[in-house]
């Protein structure tokens, strides 16, 4: 086919009406033509575009999004290879790729030969994509691999992201980011050095309910934020898995869901926080504890003056919820706040005499869909990641200064930083 060609046809499609879209709307042959082109990038070649909703569709009560959801052709997704098949993988980030728009799985890597191939029947990977972690560095060699997505123990989030940078590929990484700054650091460079993009998977940012509260906090909807407490909890069981041995998980509830508490506080504020205080307890003679700590409770100090009071433990019952307590009539936050589903926001308000107790909510997404889509998108995209490598080191040097402070007795202080959002990149954007 000619380019002249291709540009009538393109140009013809583009200048179409959606409305008028159809099948029959375009010669059967359409798509045979358009492989023959240089500019061939998927069958068909449609331009990409979104439909607008039909108005007989929109309610009158509730805002509808103007356009239907505007998926990516499979052939144009980004690929990722999985790294890890351990709970998380299979319970919520395989089931995720179904809900996403512009991501697909191409290749699992795995310690374990017959659950990978089990797992690659069921979502349909091919089983010549299959690696372990000695045949790992053989991605490089995988067109159909764009991306990896860690999620192994945390210790090993360094050398995995290093060689997957080394090997050519995109890096999505789960949190904690690694186990010392160093490392962090000298992930965030290997990517650099190989021009690849870094990601830690800080899902809670991509999760529109939470960012209906940073609006909140940002806007000074209910005046300023003076106080904030965030909790993030559970009661850890097998004494023998890995997140209780220090030299794989790092340390103990605060690398592992203290870190919520932490970046979550960032992230609503913003801000930077300046100083750290912190205090730690195990309990003795508990068989679980050997190695990393139970519980933590630690302050951070923002510059604008607002206090965040922050607990986590592997000793308790499980709670996952935060406060903002604002200078305006307000409390808001939510309960259950960093929960993989059932999230829910909660406002107490003066209203004249009557404190007024309201659940707001935007309807729920799957986190683990919109934080890989995002990646995605910066990846086709050439854009920095919301949550880049830089925001893992950060909390990581804050975690840092949290044990320290722990440790001596007494407040840290924190290198200081002006304006918002100074790690961060390209806002998520609103994708209905
Ligand atoms: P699991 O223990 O369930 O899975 C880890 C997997 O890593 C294993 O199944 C195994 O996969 C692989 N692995 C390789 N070497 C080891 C080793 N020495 N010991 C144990 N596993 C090994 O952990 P999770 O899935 O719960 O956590 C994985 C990562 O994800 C952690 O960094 C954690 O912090 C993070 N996470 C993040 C969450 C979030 O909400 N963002 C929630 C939960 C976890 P295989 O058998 O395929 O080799």
């Amino acid at each position: 086919m000619f380019s002249s060609d291709l540009y009538t046809r393109k140009t013809f499609l583009k200048n179409m009406s959606v409305g008028i879209l159809t099948a029959t709307s375009l010669p059967l042959n359409a798509g045979n033509d358009l492989e023959d082109s240089t500019e061939k990038s998927s069958p068909g070649d449609v331009p990409e575009e979104k439909l607008p909703r039909s108005p007989l569709n929109h309610s009158t009560e509730q805002e509808e999004p103007a356009f239907y959801p505007a998926p990516r052709n499979p052939a144009k997704r980004v690929g990722y290879a999985i790294v890890g098949l351990g709970h998380l993988a299979l319970t919520d980030v395989m089931p995720a790729f179904a809900n996403s728009k512009y991501s697909k799985p191409v290749a699992l890597v795995s310690g374990d030969a017959h659950k990978a191939k089990v797992v690659a029947e069921q979502y349909g990977i091919n089983p010549m994509n299959i690696y372990d972690y000695n045949t790992f560095d053989r991605i490089a060699d995988n067109k159909e691999i764009e991306a990896v997505y860690i999620i192994l123990p945390n210790s090993m989030h360094h050398e995995f992201t290093i060689r997957a940078a080394k090997a050519g590929k995109h890096v999505l990484c789960e949190k904690p980011m690694a186990n010392s700054a160093k490392e962090c650091e000298e992930m965030i460079d290997a990517c650099k050095k190989a021009n690849r993009k870094l990601m830690i998977a800080y899902r809670i940012q991509y999760e529109p309910n939470n960012a209906l509260i940073r609006d909140w906090v940002q806007q000074k909807k209910y005046g300023n934020v003076k106080l904030m407490e965030l909790f993030n909890g559970q009661n850890i069981g097998d004494p023998s898995q890995w997140r209780l041995k220090k030299s794989l998980a790092g340390g103990g509830s605060l690398p592992d869901v203290g870190i919520y508490c932490l970046n979550t506080a960032r992230y609503l504020l913003g801000e930077e926080p300046d100083a750290v205080s912190g205090f730690i307890h195990t309990t003795p003679g508990d068989i679980r504890f050997k190695e990393v700590e139970e519980s933590v409770m630690f302050q951070l100090h923002f510059p604008s003056g607002v206090i965040a009071n922050c607990g986590t433990t592997y000793g308790a019952h499980m709670t996952r919820r935060y406060r903002l307590f604002a200078d305006a009539g307000a409390w808001f936050g939510m309960d259950p706040a960093f929960s993989y589903k059932g999230i829910r926001i909660e406002l107490s308000q003066s209203i004249g005499k009557i404190e007024s107790k309201q659940y707001p909510a935007i309807e729920e997404k799957d986190q683990f869909a919109l934080e890989i889509d995002h990646f995605s998108e910066c990846v086709r995209n050439d854009k920095k990641p919301f949550t880049p490598g830089e925001e893992g080191l950060q909390d990581q040097r804050i975690i840092d200064a949290i044990y320290q402070a722990a440790k001596e007795g007494k407040v840290v202080s924190l290198k200081k930083y002006d304006g918002k959002d100074v790690f961060r990149g390209e806002v998520p954007k609103d994708d209905k």
